[in-house]
């Protein structure tokens, strides 16, 4: 059982392009455009620090659920669309380039190893995946583009010393990568939207308010570093509304946490003697440390929710299979026998009529013997979808009472009404017109004992049987292709 493959992620499997959307190369080119601007201009507000750079991981959720033949086109947009928004906010060409290239190591590296090892398209909201991205994709390959961005950087301009600009690249490359990679992952995912569904969107929006609350409470105030306070209220959105919640949630907390401590608010302020810049860098890694910690766990939780649904099916499933005849798909003997214990409980206690039909098909013997055991068996089949079908109301139960005998319990049913039911059966099975020349009419029929009773509680459900099973010896004694009827049993 392969818990990991859920409806979800099969349909994404599915869902895979082989040939470029022109239209959605193109959307996405402008979003990437947009977000790079986004991303310099945040910096800029930031004294020259990258809180967060969101095209990176925008880029690398698109890509990893595309196959990798259209791959090329969007690592091009990517690159193209990232100088140009450098080039716009008046960086030389020169420097916007490497720059993008820089960018773009990020984005290929990490999609090509990850793919390799986990499929394509990659699905990050199983653990192993996650763990695997978290490691590569967000510390890993951040890291060399980094190096490389900020020693790139500083052959055009003054930017100061190598380790800083690193540093603050690195900050806000991560937090790019491990908070807009699963919110673009999950946004693109059917699942998602159940979340904002008419019926479950004003609980999504209670919960999402929780931590949104706890946060602009806790960084709205300067007086106290009351930031510890933010992860209950992120764990419990972990418990109510799984991974898509979670990286959801996770995005509200940055946005409010990075916009009060810009605008000057919050426990960073507490941090004496120093500037804004390392205050941005105390809150990224704050960030990163509530990401890396609820992530994970909403991912194992989103597994397990998983493991308990495809378990319940398979339960279901097995209960089925125990309580179904292989041959006709009938209930089997076992499970006649729990039900009709269970029906003679109920019409003991509401003091109801229970009937029971016994079939048995008429000189079967002889039909094994002309048609084989093969046709035997087909014979039986057909008999059990007339029997079941016969049957109008859920609450009646047909059965596979032995070899070529069927049963049928007919609950809250009196004597008469269940030799209707009877005669129904008889009339259906000998209007299927099944041949058996061995037979004075010419075709397959049945006979059927009928029994009711009103149980007492001196008597067992046994008794019923047996009331049926006399009637049955009738209807053949009296020449079969009838239904006889025995009242009292009990
Ligand atoms: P009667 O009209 O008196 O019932 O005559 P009959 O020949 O049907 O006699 P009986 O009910 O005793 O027949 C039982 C036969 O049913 C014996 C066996 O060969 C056949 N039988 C029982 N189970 C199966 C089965 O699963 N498949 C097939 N093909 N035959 C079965
Ligand atoms: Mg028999
Ligand atoms: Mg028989």
């Amino acid at each position: 059982m392969d818990i990991n493959k859920s409806s979800d992620a099969a349909s994404e499997d599915s869902l895979q392009q082989e040939f470029v959307q022109w239209p959605h190369l193109a959307g996405t080119f402008v979003v990437l455009l947009l977000f790079s601007w986004l991303g310099i201009v945040l910096s800029r507000q930031s004294e020259g620090v990258a809180t967060i750079w969101f095209t990176n991981g925008l880029l690398f959720a698109l890509v990893i659920r595309k196959s990798r033949k259209v791959w090329i086109h969007y690592f091009i947009a990517g690159i193209v669309a990232d100088t140009l928004a450098d080039v716009i906010y008046g960086d030389p060409l020169k420097l916007a380039f490497g720059v993008s290239l820089a960018n773009s190591f990020e984005v290929i590296c990490s999609s090509l190893v990850l793919t390799r090892w986990f499929g394509n398209p990659f699905h990050l909201t199983r653990r192993k995946e996650l763990v695997a991205f978290l490691g590569i994709a967000v510390v890993g390959a951040t890291a060399v583009t980094s190096a490389l961005g900020a020693s790139w950087t500083l052959l055009f301009v003054d930017g100061g010393p190598w380790w800083m600009l690193f540093r603050t690249w690195y900050l806000g490359d991560v937090l790019g990568m491990a908070i807009i990679a699963p919110l673009v992952f999950i946004l693109q995912r059917p699942g998602f939207f159940v979340m904002l569904q008419r019926r479950q969107l004003p609980k999504t929006l209670l919960f999402l308010a929780v931590p949104a609350l706890a946060t602009f409470m806790v960084f709205r105030d300067s007086k106290d570093p009351l930031i510890f306070f933010i992860f209950p209220a992120l764990l419990f959105v972990v418990f109510r509304l799984g991974f898509p919640g979670t990286v959801l949630a996770t995005f509200v907390i940055a946005l409010i946490s990075i916009s009060c401590t810009v605008s000057g608010h919050g426990p960073l302020m507490l941090i004496r003697n120093t500037n804004l810049p390392h205050r941005i860098v105390i809150e990224q890694i704050f960030l990163a440390v509530a990401l890396f910690t609820f992530f994970p766990v909403a991912a194992l939780l989103e597994e397990r929710k998983a493991l308990e649904v495809s378990l319940q099916a398979s339960e279901l499933r097995y209960r089925e299979l125990a309580s179904a005849d292989s041959l006709t798909g009938l209930a089997n003997r076992r499970a006649f026998d729990e039900k009709l214990e269970e029906e003679w409980r109920r019409a003991l206690e509401e003091q109801e009529s229970l009937a029971l039909l016994l079939i048995d098909v008429d000189l079967f013997k002889s039909y094994n013997d002309i048609y084989g055991h093969v046709g035997g068996d087909e014979c039986l089949r057909c008999l059990a979808k007339v029997i079941g079908s016969s049957l109008q109301r859920s609450a009646d139960t047909a059965a596979r009472f032995g070899g070529e005998e069927f049963a049928v319990i007919l609950p809250n049913t009196e004597l008469n009404e269940a030799m209707i039911v009877a005669e129904n059966i008889r009339e259906a099975v000998a209007a299927m017109g099944l041949p058996h020349c061995g037979n004075t009419s010419g075709v397959q029929t049945i006979s059927v004992g009928v029994a009711a009773v009103v149980p007492e509680l001196a008597a067992a459900a046994v008794s019923l049987v047996a009331a049926s099973d006399h009637a049955l010896y009738r209807a053949k004694y009296l020449g079969r292709n009838r239904a006889e009827a025995t009242g009292a049993a009990a």
